[in-house]
């Protein structure tokens, strides 16, 4: 079976094209500058191939397009025509309360994503606009969603439950959702299968330490208790995100500063986090570098985040009353061995510890933990599309 897999952003689209049984990736991509004028990158694993064209991309009907003539080109195509195509799996960010697993695509699930638009105004737009142009090009080709939420519906209420007047949630579905399910979900599952262990026996923190992050408390298989909240924005700070600050700070920064609600979250949303603190960039790779020439914002930007990380990892174990691995992954938790190490170096009161030797490493699995460990300390490469594939595949199999 081949499944494409679609991540469809308000101005780019990211594709793989997998065969999910053997976890072999065929093709993989990226369209951007949708509603500009376009351009599309196209890679083909099995012959390190990578090919760049510049085609108008007025909507993302044609961006599929796009993709569709790449996939399907005599040169650097991977497949005859269309019809080998067997399923798509579309990423959603929010699927609110309504879903805790992924769905085969109908009107009736259609109507259910746009009614979560609110709670994700960025993200599901766009979504919808991926699976509706998906629809329209490819007309009668079964297509899955898979939420970004989906994993975190197993949160007791006592997690997931803001301490404001109940009403909110009964009302307008305030409440934590949590987000990047779909990646602790595949590295609680990998980790597991390294340890060799069932998972329903397990108790594993999974840290996605990328430009947006997020830890996860997985007791037996379930998300029990997650960083993010209502939105992306709580919880860790992030590249351009604050995390959990006072809510108060909204307030009192309109005053001070003369801002609109909109200005003040703006702020919050794409000038905070690592790049607020240290001044320097989002991306940590910068950061790293300029507080290794000395710069102490950019030090003290890596510091609060290690810190920050570190709570969470200490409280997602409280949350399940104890810990048998942590897990690191994405962009940072999966690249950066000085900051994994100064997350967990604090930890060795639980029985964290890493091997300086084995954590120098990046982008590939491994038991980083030291001899005399109590805990794993596990790297484990993030790969989301994978899950949506094989979402995909079961469901359309049914
Ligand atoms: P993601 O959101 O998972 O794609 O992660 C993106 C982030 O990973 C970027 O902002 C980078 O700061 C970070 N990253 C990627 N490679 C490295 C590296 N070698 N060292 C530190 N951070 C990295």
């Amino acid at each position: 079976m081949k499944v494409l897999v679609i991540n469809a952003g308000s101005s780019s689209l990211k594709y793989q094209l997998m065969d999910p049984s053997t976890q072999e990736v065929l093709a993989k991509g990226l369209c951007e500058r949708i509603g500009i004028d376009g351009r599309l990158t196209h890679k083909v694993p099995a012959t390190n191939g990578k090919y760049e064209f510049e085609i108008p991309m007025p909507t993302h009907a044609e961006a599929i397009q796009a993709v569709l003539d790449a996939l399907t080109n005599a040169e650097h195509g991977v497949i005859k025509s269309m019809s080998e195509i067997d399923a798509v799996g579309h990423r959603v960010v929010h699927g609110g309360e309504k879903f805790a697993s992924s769905v085969l695509i109908d009107d009736s699930v259609m109507a259910a994503i746009e009614e979560c638009i609110p709670l994700a105004p960025l993200h599901n737009p766009a979504n919808i606009t991926g699976i509706r142009a998906c629809q329209k090009v490819m007309p009668g080709v079964p297509m899955v969603a898979v939420f970004d939420t989906a994993f975190h519906q197993t949160m007791p209420a006592r997690a997931f439950i803001y301490a404001i007047h109940y009403e909110y949630y009964e009302e307008n579905h305030v409440r934590r959702y949590g987000f990047h399910g779909t990646s602790h979900l595949y590295v609680s599952r990998r980790a597991a299968a390294i340890l060799g262990r069932p998972i329903e026996e397990l108790k594993i923190v999974t840290c996605h330490l990328g430009n947006g992050s997020s830890v996860c408390a997985i007791d037996g298989g379930k998300s029990i208790e997650t960083s993010m909240g209502f939105t992306p924005l709580d919880g860790l700070p992030m590249g351009t995100r604050c995390g959990s600050i006072d809510v108060s700070i909204i307030e009192y920064l309109m005053d001070t500063h003369h801002l609109t609600i909109e200005e003040v979250m703006n702020i919050l949303n794409k000038k905070s986090g690592v790049l607020g603190v240290s001044g320097v960039s989002s991306d940590f790779r910068d950061i790293e570098a300029a507080a290794a020439e000395g710069n102490q914002r950019a030090q003290l930007a890596l510091d609060m985040f290690c810190y920050k990380t570190t709570k969470r990892i200490a409280s997602a174990s409280a949350a399940m009353g104890g810990i048998d691995a942590v897990v690191f992954t994405a962009g940072v938790g999966e690249n950066s061995p000085e900051l994994r190490e100064q997350i967990v170096s604090s930890l060795g009161f639980m029985g964290i510890k890493i091997d300086p030797e084995k954590n120098n490493i990046k982008g590939e699995e491994r038991d980083i933990s030291a001899a005399d460990a109590t805990v794993h300390t596990l790297l484990i490469p993030t790969n989301e599309e994978l899950v949506i594939a094989q979402d995909t595949a079961a469901i359309v199999g049914k």
